[in-house]
């Protein structure tokens, strides 16, 4: 059922579960559990809508690249994916077998430990069962490419979708505008004892439960952990340490602008770098979109904004005089846009303020900071990429000059995909999570969302963040019924 938190406080004390963010990670983890008979008390910060007093809980300061955080999360029933574009693409191999470059390990795991669960996490975003991520067109010849390919979700609004078995699921308690303000950690034992919420005039309470589950987005993952004295006080947390460390987003790099041969077909051509260009250049992954100006892709939200401007812009007959308010400057027939790895560096972090939020919670500083590597990886997708449509003879290539003179500053955009600042690991020494997505130094607490990756690749975030989810889900009914069987 889903109750107003600011209506009914009476909390009851025998949860098996508390999940925090009522998001696609934490619906999904909340439904599941709660199916497999466990009682679960899922805690959201917002309301149903979107309100200026929960959004403005997200503000923070920012001294690395523009990052638009506060445009590109909600904070409210269903996350961010009340504004979610439905691109999916998922993990291969060749992400968890690679480790980056430098002194940080990649995955503790082998690909094969979630590629069992794609087919729940597809029909979770309305993916059709055993559809193929279908090629988006032709690669390009000389190995360096393969054509990209994805599906598109509805895209799925989780608060929507689930609304009825949020309210229907038996065992489930749905608390909207209880945010959680505090972890409390007794070192003795090694476990999370409470949480504390609040209302929003900052009514506190403690809420115990057996396990816990942060799913709040990758930069509030970092902030509940980095808040929580008794966490910094035991040591679990270091705040100079992994926690909030190496976050990293997707490269959206304007690469240049090309001018396809005549007669050619000029549909959208997005392409994917293969296996053997990453070994071979020790770079990281990336999709690379070429598209007449005409065709710019768009999905979800951005596609309804560009077909109203559109609409508008014809149907007043004033579409010829935009360039009087606007003037472009497009020297090709077609722009490259990317979705490019960013890799794992300790300097790119979330970092906590002294500074407090209305409800008294630290405000966090994000500081988002490529490396040397990072721009070697712009450098070589640019560059192969070029020369293939040259050798290719399929048009002309400007390239940017940021792209190849790693001296120039870069001009890029995030993807608004948040990830790596709970990053998993094999020992503390190079993670904040286990492989069971278990917080380093306790018993119980766990993390879901794209904050547990310890690498981004190329992939959208959210089909493989749920297929984590649901193995966390698995993992934890496991685990609770060998407790209670032990206990009989
Ligand atoms: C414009 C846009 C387009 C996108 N397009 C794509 C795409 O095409 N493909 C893709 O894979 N991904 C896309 N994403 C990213 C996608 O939205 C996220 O990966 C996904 O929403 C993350 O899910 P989550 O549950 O981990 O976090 P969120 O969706 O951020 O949910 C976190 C939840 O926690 C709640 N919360 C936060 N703090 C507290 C607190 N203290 N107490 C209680 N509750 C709290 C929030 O209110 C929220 O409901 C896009 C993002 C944006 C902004």
């Amino acid at each position: 059922m889903i109750q107003d938190y600011e209506q009914h406080q009476a909390l009851r004390d025998n949860y098996d579960f508390c999940i925090i963010g009522a998001g696609p990670a934490g619906i999904t983890l909340g439904l599941r559990l709660a199916a497999a008979g466990w009682n679960v008390l899922l805690a959201e910060g917002g309301g149903r809508e979107y309100a200026a007093h929960s959004q403005g809980l997200y503000a923070c300061a920012s001294t690395g690249l523009e990052l638009y955080v506060e445009e590109t999360r909600l904070r409210y029933l269903g996350g961010t994916s009340n504004h979610w574009a439905g691109r999916c693409r998922p993990f291969t191999p060749s992400d968890f077998a690679m480790a980056p470059p430098g002194d940080l390990p990649g995955w503790p795991i082998p690909y094969s430990e979630i590629e069992g669960y794609l087919p729940a996490a597809m029909d979770i975003v309305d993916l059709p069962p055993g559809s193929d991520f279908r090629a988006m067109n032709a690669g390009l010849e000389g190995g360096d490419f393969e054509a990209d390919r994805f599906l598109l979700s509805t895209p799925t609004r989780f608060a929507q979708k689930y609304a009825m078995a949020l309210e229907q699921t038996k065992g489930l308690d749905v608390f909207i505008n209880c945010n959680c303000v505090d972890l409390e950690y007794d070192k003795a034992s090694g476990h999370l004892v409470a949480v504390v919420l609040s209302d929003y005039q900052r009514n506190r309470q403690r809420l115990v439960a057996r396990n816990f589950i942060l799913a709040t987005g990758a930069i509030e993952n970092a902030r509940q952990l980095l808040n929580s004295q008794s966490l910094v006080a035991a040591g679990v947390v270091s705040r100079e340490g992994l926690v909030g460390g190496c976050f990293m987003e997707h490269l959206n790099i304007d690469l240049g602008t090309f001018i396809l041969k005549s007669g050619l077909d000029p549909v959208p051509r997005q392409y994917y770098t293969t296996d053997a260009f990453i070994n071979e250049y020790k770079a990281g992954k990336g999709n690379v979109t070429a598209a007449l100006l005409a065709d710019v892709q768009t999905y979800g939200r951005t596609a309804e904004v560009k077909y109203f401007l559109e609409n508008m812009a014809c149907d007043m007959g004033f579409a010829h005089k935009i360039e009087f308010v606007a003037k472009f400057s497009c020297p090709g027939d077609g722009v490259i846009s990317t979705m490019i790895e960013q890799f794992p560096n300790l300097h790119s972090r979330i970092s906590l303020l002294d500074e407090k939020d209305a409800l008294g919670v630290a405000k966090v500083n994000v500081n988002w900071a490529l490396s040397a590597d990072d721009r070697h990886t712009i450098k070589c997708i640019g560059s192969e990429l070029a020369k293939q449509f040259a050798d290719m003879d399929l048009g002309f290539v400007k390239l940017n000059e940021f792209v190849y003179d790693t001296s120039v500053p870069l001009k890029m955009a995030p993807h608004a995909h948040h990830m790596g600042t709970t990053r998993m690991a094999a020992s503390p020494e190079f993670g904040v999570v286990d492989a069971d997505c278990k917080v380093f130094g306790t018993e119980n607490l766990y993390v879901a969302g794209s904050s547990i990756f310890a690498k981004g690749g190329a992939s959208n975030p959210t089909m493989p963040l749920l297929q984590f989810a649901v193995r966390l889900a698995d993992h934890l009914n496991s685990k609770m019924r060998a407790a209670n069987g032990a206990a009989a």
